[in-house]
């Protein structure tokens, strides 16, 4: 499958790898929106989140679960924020499903 996070997470494509374990893998954004800007990503290949099923939603946990521990092993105690964008509507331009998180500064907003 032509997917270019598959193809970091089989380390065809290099990438800054900020955390992994069985489930997920997570790395820094190429273009990122804030001084610290990680993309966390399913190892298991789902489009987006309007493809979560009862079969894969522990997926959606096991990424919390990893932001969790990213945030304390780079010290972000003062907070973070999480976003997935989902389809056109969304502006979501890759097609495996990402949750960006975001931090390192005071982020605007409730949004954005
Ligand atoms: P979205 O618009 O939510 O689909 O986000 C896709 C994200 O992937 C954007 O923030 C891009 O900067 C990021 N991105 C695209 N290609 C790469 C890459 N090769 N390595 C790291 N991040 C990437
Ligand atoms: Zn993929």
């Amino acid at each position: 499958m032509d997917c270019l996070f598959c193809k970091i997470i089989k380390g065809e494509i290099p990438s800054k790898k900020v955390y992994e374990n069985e489930f997920v893998y997570a790395f820094e954004d190429i273009a990122p929106q804030a001084p610290f800007h990680v993309l966390i990503i399913p190892k298991e290949h789902i489009a987006s989140s309007a493809d979560i099923t009862a079969d894969n939603s522990i997926l959606v946990a096991k990424i919390f679960e990893a932001a969790a521990q990213i945030a304390k092993e780079n010290d972000l105690k003062d907070g973070f924020r999480i976003v997935t964008n989902s389809g056109k509507v969304g502006c979501q331009t890759v097609f495996h499903m990402h949750f960006h998180m975001l931090s390192g500064r005071q982020l605007e907003g409730q949004m954005g």
